[in-house]
C-alpha cells in the first residue's frame, strides 16, 4: 500500500489513495463513500460525469461487490 492525499472522483472531496497499481486500479477511501476501486479506465472517464452519474457508478460497483468484498467501479458502470 502507497497512501496518498488525493481528490475523491465520486464525490469530489480530499480522500486517501492507493498508488500501488494493482492491475490499472486504484483505491480510495474517502469519508463519504467508504473504500473502493476504481479501474484507470472509469477514472479517466468518471471525471466527465455528473455528479449523479459518479454516484451512480459507485451505487452500482456497492451492489455488485460480495460481502467483505472491495468495491469495483469499472467502465461498464458509467
Ligand atoms: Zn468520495
Amino acid at each position: 500500500m502507497n497512501w496518498t492525499n488525493d481528490i475523491c472522483p465520486i464525490s469530489n472531496e480530499p480522500a486517501q489513495e492507493d498508488l500501488s497499481g494493482i492491475e490499472d486500479v486504484v483505491e480510495f477511501i474517502c469519508p463519504t463513500c467508504g473504500r473502493f476501486r476504481i479501474t484507470g479506465t472509469a477514472l479517466a472517464m468518471i471525471l466527465h460525469r455528473d455528479p449523479d452519474a459518479r454516484v451512480f457508478a459507485l451505487a452500482q460497483a456497492k451492489m455488485k461487490a460480495e460481502e467483505g468484498e472491495i468495491p469495483t467501479v469499472d467502465s461498464s458502470m458509467l
